[in-house]
């Protein structure tokens, strides 16, 4: 059994398994408000599931006012096709265990039953504001954490601006919110090169598709759909992952890379492209910033000041070359003072400074230099990627008119994420796709006014969100913290106390590494406060639990579904379709009754959803009430404008929305803030392998299941009865292990249970656990009711290393040892 202490699980965990939960009807109808629809007898309501990133156009179908299910609806960008988690919807909207009142913990933190009382909403909305107040002014909104699910994959993507609304507006700087390990990469590390984020891909005209560390198969329904038709159309693939996903099987050239070693690949693909000079020279030259010279002193950009005493800072220059000159480039236009000449890309040579000579080099010459430390044979033995592969993998994509690519959780979640990241971006950049045709597209069809309240957090609270001055480039610019420095400063009260947690639907102790630890501190929490559809294993630690509304009880507004650059233009607000249940409120009504209690109306748009969402629809000539008369959504006018190379009114490029307008090979951000400029590796970077730990470790998602949620609906449990772990054939015969077998995962901080299964094709030395698995099995298997939490992956991971920049951790890059289980 698990090397962990007896768990004692809450009075609702048993997964009702084998029992689907279909409401019943009631003949005659059921009159209930919904506060905006009356429903009697069967009807069919234009909606979209949010259950996770695809937000999949559908039709809810009520009958007598209760959800009976939801179908395609194909006329919707992105209502081609339902998963089994969305059809599930009934039985979680009715699952018996919903939580339906606000409840009151009436038992000591630690035993064995919580005492769960059902309270009003008035009661726990006062308290809970008092509580806010209170620590606010006696300590500083900052010793109030809150803690927010991803909208990537729950049903908190309705209400996430308001919630982010109210943080702000209350004042304090820590959220945790799981960037790091999710969307900070694609999101937030990708604009240190392209000043965007990685964008949408143009799969309707793409020449070729790279999917990079992304399963869409398994997590984003309507993208496999676009995916699909782009290969119909003749789109070639190229799939970098070291399982073999469906994709993988299809694709053109399947790269089977070992977990966290991809910053080796991308710089050994960028080596051929760059050294057979198969990559777009006219793009880089105009809109990369390869050309401009770096002073090998200290690493800066040369500048005009450098040249001359009366020179201005801000000048910088490239070079036409061997026997050339320099030539001066003003970032604030955009473009070089050059007449016809080109600058050359890859040069280095001496300039003479104030200071004497200095050594200068282009940016792609060093990102080149960087680049040849891995020739084919050298990422073979990094990566186990043959030679031959990554030759065919370089061959398609120089080939390609035009690339689009994804890359996501398989390169996100590593000790090396911000630079892997921005190693793609450059080889991605080089290619010459990025803001064209057939490429990734930055940006929507249309501007819409962010809401989340980015303006309302004063600089003051800002500099104090934890983990900020270890990572100043990092998540908590934006406010949101990891989940490790937030256990920390509640336990040990550095740098200051955590006294109160409020959380939205997260659950940290299967979700985030380091249980122990997590267990330790939200015992030791002043007040925590949980709202939810259910009562995970976080939330039996808080003192109130407020019952949260499924987005099928709740209104939601949806600007661009981003399957595809045309989804993009579709603007679309959800009624609810079903009236809440029980007392369930959307976690917009409690921040909005928060913020009542605790005088921020003003800041929360007078406490009126409406007049917030027109404000965030103001500039597209579209308003709510319009949104309203057309459940079905709205199509802007227009193809998604690509933003980056249109001509400002000066007559210069726009740009990029990087310090130097360009794309950003060498990134003197980083340099500044300590970090590496150029996104070179060595054998340090890694997690270093472990003895006695062969294996190395990551986890996969399954169609089943987001994240920690799901084992409980009886339809979907059927699907995945248990947690797996996949194994290479080889790998488990060497173990004696076959299929079905029940396993320990050991790894040098903890362990988990799984059942083995052999996976022909996954890369040998990889294994994929699935993380989230918190609730009980059935009788006889190694997490029964006792040890519910046996089966959580994430338990076992380490977080002594870091990516230094973000703060990801290695949740597909650990090592570990399988042993076949006596059970
Ligand atoms: S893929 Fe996601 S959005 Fe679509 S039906 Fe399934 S859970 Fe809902």
């Amino acid at each position: 059994m698990s090397s962990r202490g007896p768990y004692t699980p809450g009075p609702k965990l048993r997964p009702r398994v084998g029992q689907p939960q279909v409401p019943p009807i009631h003949d005659g109808g059921d009159r209930r408000s919904t506060g905006r629809l009356q429903m009697v007898g069967a009807q069919k309501i234009a909606a979209f599931c949010t259950q996770c990133r695809s937000r999949c156009g559908c039709v809810a179908v009520v009958e007598h006012g209760r959800l009976r299910g939801i179908e395609p609806l194909p006329d919707h960008p992105t209502g081609q096709a339902l998963c089994p988690k969305g059809r599930a919807a009934p039985e979680l909207v009715y699952h018996p265990d919903r939580v339906t009142r606000p409840l009151r913990r009436t038992q000591p933190k630690g035993a064995a039953d919580p005492g769960w009382t059902p309270i009003g909403w008035d009661e726990a909305l006062a308290e809970i504001a008092a509580r806010l107040s209170d620590i606010r002014a006696a300590h500083g909104a900052e010793q109030v954490a809150f803690s927010v699910t991803t909208p990537s994959g729950s049903h908190i993507s309705d209400s996430i601006s308001w919630i982010e609304r109210f943080i702000r507006a209350y004042g304090s700087p820590n959220t945790i919110y799981g960037t790091e390990i999710c969307n900070w990469h694609k999101d937030y590390a990708s604009r240190f090169t392209y000043g965007h984020d990685i964008g949408t891909p143009d799969f309707a005209n793409t020449g070729c598709i790279v999917l990079w560390g992304n399963n869409p198969a398994a997590t984003w329904l309507a993208r496999q759909v676009e995916i699909q038709k782009g290969l119909k159309r003749g789109a070639r693939l190229v799939v970098i992952d070291p399982r073999p996903t469906a994709l993988a099987k299809r694709a053109t050239q399947w790269l089977r890379v070992r977990p966290g070693t991809d910053q080796a690949v991308a710089l050994g693909l960028a080596n051929l492209l760059i050294s057979s000079g198969r990559f777009d020279r006219a793009f880089a030259a105009t809109w990369t910033n390869a050309s401009l010279l770096v002073r090998a002193d200290t690493g800066r950009f040369l500048r005009e000041s450098d040249l001359r005493a009366d020179g201005r800072t801000e000048i910088l220059f490239s070079h036409t070359g061997d026997g050339g000159d320099l030539l001066p480039f003003d970032p604030a236009r955009g473009s070089w003072d050059s007449g016809s000449t080109t600058p050359v890309l890859r040069w280095q040579g001496t300039v003479q400074t104030l200071s004497g000579p200095v050594l200068c080099h282009t940016a792609l010459e060093l990102f080149a230099r960087a680049a040849a430390e891995f020739p084919p044979e050298r990422v073979a033995e990094v990566s186990g990627i043959e030679p031959a592969d990554l030759a065919k993998a370089a061959d398609i994509i120089a080939g390609a008119p035009s690339v689009s690519y994804y890359a996501w959780n398989g390169v996100g979640q590593s000790v090396t994420a911000t630079q892997t990241d921005r190693a793609i971006s450059i080889l991605y950049a080089l290619t010459g796709s990025y803001g064209r045709k057939g490429g990734n597209v930055p940006g929507g069809a249309a501007s819409f006014v962010d809401i989340s309240g980015q303006d309302l957090l004063p600089t003051t609270q800002r500099d104090k969100a934890l983990g900020l001055a270890e990572r100043p480039l990092g998540p908590g610019l934006q406010g949101w913290v990891t989940a490790r420095d937030v256990y920390k400063a509640v336990l040990a009260k550095a740098p200051y106390p955590v006294r109160m947690l409020m959380s939205f639907g997260t659950n940290l102790l299967v979700s985030q590494p380091d249980t122990e630890t997590a267990r330790k501190a939200l015992s030791a929490l002043e007040f925590h406060v949980h709202a939810d559809f259910f009562v995970n294993a976080t939330a039996r630690y808080a003192d109130i639990i407020l019952p949260a509304a499924t987005s099928w009880e709740r209104e939601g507004l949806r600007t661009g579904f981003d399957g595809s650059l045309e989804g993009l233009r579709h603007v679309q607000l959800r009624p609810p379709v079903i009236a809440p249940v029980g007392e369930a409120r959307s976690d917009t009504d409690i921040v909005m009754g928060l913020a009542a209690r605790l005088g921020l109306g003003d800041r929360m748009f007078d406490l009126d959803a409406d007049r917030g969402h027109d404000t965030a629809l103001a500039r597209t000539g579209l308003t709510v009430e319009r949104l309203r008369r057309s459940p079905e959504g709205i199509v802007v006018e227009g193809a998604v404008p690509v933003d980056a190379q249109a001509i400002a009114q000066d007559g210069h490029p726009r740009g990029y929305p990087t310090a130097t307008r360009k794309i950003e090979i060498y990134s003197e951000r980083l340099l500044l803030a300590g970090y590496r400029p150029i996104p070179d590796l060595d054998a340090g970077d890694l997690v270093p392998a472990e003895p006695g730990y062969p294996l190395r470790l990551g986890s996969a998602k399954s169609v089943a299941y987001c994240h920690s949620q799901h084992r409980n609906i009886a339809s979907l449990r059927r699907l995945v009865p248990d947690p797996i772990v996949e194994i290479a054939p080889a790998d488990a015969a060497a173990r004696s292990i076959a299929q079905g077998d029940w396993v320990r995962i050991r790894t040098p901080t903890g362990d988990a249970v799984a059942r083995a299964a052999l996976v022909p094709g996954l890369a040998s030395g990889a294994v994929f656990g699935q993380h989230g698995w918190w609730v009980d099995g059935a009788d006889g298997t190694p997490y029964d009711r006792t040890h519910p939490l046996a089966a959580n992956l994430n338990g076992a991971i380490g977080t002594e290393r870091a990516d230094p920049v973000s703060g990801s951790i290695p949740l597909r890059c650990s090592w570990c040892e399988i042993e076949k289980m006596a059970h």
